[in-house]
């Protein structure tokens, strides 16, 4: 494919010239003012009086006119920061149309760190030092676990001591002793080089093929999706960090995205060992002066190389050149709030219009990316082997109606036998459930009323180690009751089912000899903590691991041979289309911990119906089977990847009224029609009730080549939401 590099020649307005100028305020438009003293080139940053107040924004072309002119507002003053390219423009005009977002919501994806006004170009920044305490005292410690858990990332004074919720005078006494830092940074110091021939690790065969391919990508300077398939342990991370490589000696800027739990220290060590320094880190855990400094460097080239999470796709890359997203299959890449994109087809979107390569990895590729690169849409490199001695291990399955377990028991005794004899050769068990907390429901035996959110339609969670009940949905918490709200029975609520924390219960009594340690992320107080366990287990601090999908990606215990799968069957409840790609991927994935070094693993799975297809698929290892499978079903649904979706959420305070509004939606639908689109329901949304917001799901189908956008555009302008109520568009739903 050509190269799609339409960078034209940016354009300059003169003093007094009419430009448009698009703020961030939630107003779909682009506002006429006059260009400040000076002129402003076109993508400039600017302040503009809005009201009675002063917004950012950035000039986004000519202005309208055709009005008095004589009350058009100045530009208040162009900000010290590289004007937006005109690369950056179209992708966010461009994902705005795909995701039927207003622009202006786009444009605060992009600008979540620029900072108005003028920074002095000095500032005093806290990192830590390598004094000791001369005495420990509670405040002192959260300063030191702070900077612990964000390693090399400096803070300023008030940054630091909100997030470790203490005085500035904390900070200012460990200063004193050497324990923090205190330096004077330049406000916009560029990343250390990255050495793009720093020696990088001697590749197999296979794997030196598949690098040659990506630099040969790279070095175009043209578009390309390339889809790197490989099982886990094949060394695809090694493989795309040659691509890097290639994309740094052509002088182009890399972004490598990563699911947000992915983002861990030891990735980030395992590229600066690659690349002699460390890249640019952008995720939630960043704070505001590091995300200012890291906004502007990216923008001016300073910053080589961006680690982050989705959101990094939005940055101001000066002359972006690869795009790879890591564990691309992973769910964590659409946001579910706001503005609802998945970050996988925005990279796409964002290589197309810069002209850069796209290398999606996965063990496990999603259905959509495998049917793209099946159809030759994406270039496909497979890695079928495991680097080194590894191999994959054996799967099996136990069929669990053989076993009559008693009611509050998961762990079979085939499965316990299993894990014994693992623990006595001084092997590591990995014990697998998908649920966080104790009990995933508490019951009345008295009346059988079951204990629910307040304000959702969602059950409350038992969280033992928190001693609180939790919803899932809103986070919200409470008491455990000692009687129930509803018969008010003493004591006769009983927790039901198993969450992780119940399962660790189990396993401390029936392994009572084993060290049992349990990984689930409400049992951390810090992500140092975390890291910590983690690297206490990979040197052998462990027997026995109960685990949620936290221990499922990213971390190598080489002592770990067993995998056990409390309930395979858990994801294939519902009747969600997606369900069978999703436990499909879950289980390779897990059972991809075991056996990462010269002993061979196992895992096995626990099921009421082994003979479920996609069980049986798992057992088989029949991955490319189980792909085209599932790929004749969504065909013959006429379902994505080869039709086209948008659900459509209306939510209000209460019931009637978004189903009312649902209701005459589905009627008057003559623009869908026109396409040849159907409307299903409304039906209850998947989650019926979030947060006191009644929820009702409208679904939209429509043939692959359909303008859906265009159709839905035209039919949701019929319709003016009264009132609390909301209407919100999804397109290329997660679940359907
Ligand atoms: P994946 O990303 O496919 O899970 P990795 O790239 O993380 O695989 O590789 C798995 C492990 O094997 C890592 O510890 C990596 O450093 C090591 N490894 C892979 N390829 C090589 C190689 N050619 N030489 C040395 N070590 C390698
Ligand atoms: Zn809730």
């Amino acid at each position: 494919m050509a190269a799609q590099n339409r960078q034209a020649e940016p354009e300059f307005f003169e003093a007094g010239a009419l430009v448009g100028v698009l703020t961030t305020q939630p107003l779909d438009r682009v506002l006429d003012y006059k260009a400040p003293e000076g002129g402003c080139w076109r993508g400039a940053f600017v302040e503009v009086p809005l009201g009675p107040r002063k917004v950012m924004g950035v000039v986004w072309g000519a202005g309208q006119g055709g009005y008095d002119l004589a009350k058009v507002r100045t530009v208040l003053k162009v900000l010290d920061v590289a004007p937006m390219r005109d690369e950056l423009k179209q992708f966010l005009e461009r994902s705005a149309d795909y995701t039927l977002t207003p622009l202006t919501a786009m444009l605060r994806l992009a600008t979540r760190a620029p900072g108005l006004g003028d920074p002095p170009s000095m500032q005093k920044i806290y990192r830590l030092g390598s004094g000791e305490p001369d005495r420990t005292t509670a405040a002192r410690t959260k300063v030191i676990e702070v900077l612990k858990d964000y390693g090399g990332l400096a803070f300023t004074l008030k940054e630091l001591a909100e997030m470790a919720d203490v005085s500035t005078s904390v900070v200012k006494g460990l200063v004193k002793q050497n324990v923090v830092l205190e330096e004077d940074r330049p406000r916009d110091l560029p990343f250390p080089r990255m050495q793009h021939d720093h020696a990088g690790k001697t590749l197999t065969d296979a794997q030196a093929e598949a690098s040659a391919q990506l630099r040969a990508g790279v070095a175009s300077h043209e578009y390309g999706t390339t889809l790197l398939r490989g099982v886990t342990g094949s060394g695809k991370t090694e493989v795309y960090l040659e691509a890097v490589a290639e994309c740094l000696a052509q002088g182009r800027q890399a972004l490598v995205l990563l699911p947000e739990i992915a983002l861990t220290a030891e990735f980030l060590t395992r590229v600066e060992a690659r690349f002699g320094a460390k890249p640019a880190e952008w995720h939630s855990g960043v704070t505001m002066t590091e995300r200012r400094r890291i906004w502007k460097m990216v923008g001016q080239g300073g910053a080589q190389m961006v680690i982050g999470a989705r959101s990094a796709l939005f940055l101001p890359y000066q002359n972006l050149g690869l795009i790879v997203v890591d564990e691309e299959h992973d769910t964590s890449y659409k946001q579910e709030e706001g503005v609802l994109y998945n970050a996988r087809d925005m990279a796409v979107l964002r290589a197309h219009l810069c002209g850069a390569q796209v290398v999606l990895a996965s063990a496990t590729p999603s259905l959509e990316s495998w049917v793209n690169a099946d159809q030759g849409k994406y270039r496909k490199i497979e890695l079928v082997s495991r680097y080194g001695p590894s191999v994959m291990p054996d799967m099996r399955a136990l069929d669990m109606r053989q076993d009559k377990l008693p009611s509050n028991r998961w762990i079979s005794n085939r499965l316990r036998d299993e894990v014994l004899a693992r623990v006595a050769k001084g092997e590591q068990a990995l014990l697998f459930i998908n649920r966080r907390g104790y009990a995933p429901v508490t019951i009345c035996r008295a009346c059988g009323h079951q204990i629910a959110c307040d304000v959702c339609d969602a059950r409350m969670v038992e969280h033992r180690f928190l001693k609180r009940l939790m919803c899932h949905q809103c986070g919200e918490t409470k008491p455990v009751p000692t009687t129930c709200p509803n018969c008010e029975a003493e004591d006769r609520l009983a927790p039901v089912g198993p969450g992780v924390e119940r399962l660790a219960e189990e396993a401390t009594e029936l392994f009572p000899d084993a060290r049992v340690v349990t990984l689930s992320s409400d049992m951390f107080g810090s992500a140092r903590a975390l890291k910590e366990q983690i690297a206490q287990i990979a040197q052998g601090g462990a027997d026995i691991i109960i685990g949620t999908q936290l221990v499922a990606k990213g971390h190598n215990f080489p002592l770990l041979t067993l995998v056990g799968v409390i309930d395979a069957d858990l994801g294939l409840q519902g009747s969600d289309l997606r369900a069978a790609e999703r436990t499909f991927q879950l289980m390779r994935q897990v059972a991809g911990r075991a056996g990462r070094s010269e002993r061979k693993g196992v895992a096995i799975m626990q099921s009421y119906q082994p003979e479920h297809p996609v069980i049986r698929a798992i057992l088989a290892g029949d991955e490319e089977g189980f792909w085209r499978a599932e790929a004749d079903q969504r065909r013959l649904a006429g379902v994505p990847p080869y039709g086209r979706m948008a659900g459509i959420v209306i939510s209000a305070p209460d019931a009637q009224a978004p189903f009312d509004l649902g209701a005459e939606m589905a009627r008057r639908d003559g623009p869908l029609r026109a396409i040849g689109a159907q409307v299903f329901g409304p039906a209850p949304a998947p989650i019926a009730r979030i947060r006191g917001r009644h929820r009702v799901r409208l679904l939209v189908k429509a043939e692959k080549t359909a303008p859906l956008q265009r159709a839905l555009k035209q039919w949701l302008a019929q319709f003016r939401p009264g009132g609390q109520m909301r209407i919100s568009v999804d397109i290329d739903p997660q679940s359907f």
